[in-house]
């Protein structure tokens, strides 16, 4: 085993996901103590653009498994490449981001590697004989424990989006191709089509500011004030499970327990009681403001800024203010 650090950094169309990014904060931390290299790892097919752009964010090497079946993202395919890397730079961590696509892989690749796992930490330091520790919420984000990994064999751990902030000002790394051996079983799951949401509108683990709606927007189409307001703030849109469950919005677009942890500078909340599942996702953010007719609503206690009124009222008045101000 080496002593480097090797950070899976996921891209899809040639654009690399900030949370792959945000790995690399902690995995540089860690190699400073282990004395050992950063070593970034992409899986594609072309990953030209997200190669440079992986770069700015300073990794020693960037190991690149790069083929025509890997263009789009398969668990069974990624996880193969992914365990060809782990044998091809002998890590002693692996870092994963625990987006949708490290959640899917980071046990897949556990499996295959024997390593152990934790997932979604927000916190990794090195004990004195030189185990990764880490430590990972419970209970909704209520408790936190550590887990100490054994220091003789592979950690791998999968961090929380948006815990870190991506390193910039890198240079120049040192590239290796390694090929992809396809292993008996990558074909019993191929992708069909890849379905994409929300046209223009950012990823929500993606976005500064995040406007958000529940249940209360009763419909798809009433949808549109919470996009317009999206809109002009440059933001993502997000929901309650309310309102994918019904139909709303794609589950892809759902924060909160079962859905994605954001922390953005600003959440507005139309239309969201505030349920414990629904916070456990985005009380990490830096300002939040809750609209709601019920002065009660549970969003209020969490809320630096509240309105009691009927939100189709107030986000289309919210979206004309801030048109003006752009003028
Ligand atoms: C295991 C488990 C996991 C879960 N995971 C998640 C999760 O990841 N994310 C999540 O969101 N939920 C999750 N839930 C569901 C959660 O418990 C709530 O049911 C859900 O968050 C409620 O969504 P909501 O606030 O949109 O709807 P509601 O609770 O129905 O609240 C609607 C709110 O809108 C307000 N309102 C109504 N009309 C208007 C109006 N015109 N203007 C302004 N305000 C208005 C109401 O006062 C109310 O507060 C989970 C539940 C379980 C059991």
């Amino acid at each position: 085993m080496t002593n480097d650090i090797l950070v899976f950094v996921e891209q899809r169309d040639d654009r690399v996901h900030p949370a792959g990014l945000q790995c690399l904060t902690p995995a540089r931390e860690l190699a400073g103590k282990t004395g050992g290299q950063v070593v970034a790892c992409l899986i594609g097919e072309g990953i030209d653009q997200a190669t440079a752009a992986l770069e700015q964010a300073g990794p020693d090497r960037i190991l690149i498994v790069r083929d025509p079946a890997l263009k789009d993202y398969s668990a069974l395919r990624y996880r193969t490449a992914l365990a060809a890397a782990v044998e091809h730079c002998d890590p002693k961590v692996l870092l994963l981001p625990a987006s949708f696509m490290g959640r899917d892989l980071a046990p897949r690749v556990a499996m295959r590697t024997g390593a152990a796992l934790a997932t979604d930490v927000i916190e990794l330091t090195l004990t004195d004989d030189g185990a990764l520790d880490v430590v990972r919420p419970l209970y909704n984000g209520k408790a936190t424990c550590h887990v100490t990994f054994p220091a003789d064999r592979l950690a791998i751990a999968s961090v929380r989006p948006n815990t870190f902030a991506a390193p910039t000002g890198g240079s120049a790394a040192q590239k290796e191709e390694i090929p992809y051996a396809p292993a008996p079983g990558d074909d019993r799951i191929t992708v069909k089509e890849v379905a994409k949401t929300g046209g223009d509108i950012k990823d929500v683990t993606e976005a500064d500011i995040i406007v958000s709606g529940g249940r209360a927007l009763k419909s798809e189409e009433n949808f549109k004030i919470i996009y317009d307001l999206a809109r002009v703030l440059d933001a993502a849109v997000g929901a309650s499970r309310a309102a994918c469950d019904a139909g709303y919005q794609p589950h892809s677009r759902q924060v909160g327990l079962t859905g994605k942890t954001v922390t953005p500078k600003l959440y507005i909340a139309c239309g969201i009681s505030g349920a414990i599942q629904h916070l456990a996702g985005m009380r990490g953010s830096k300002t939040i403001v809750a609209i709601n007719t019920d002065p009660e609503a549970p969003m209020f206690k969490v809320a630096d800024y509240g309105i009691v009124d009927d939100l189709f009222k107030v986000v289309p008045a919210l979206t004309e203010e801030v048109r003006k101000l752009e003028l």
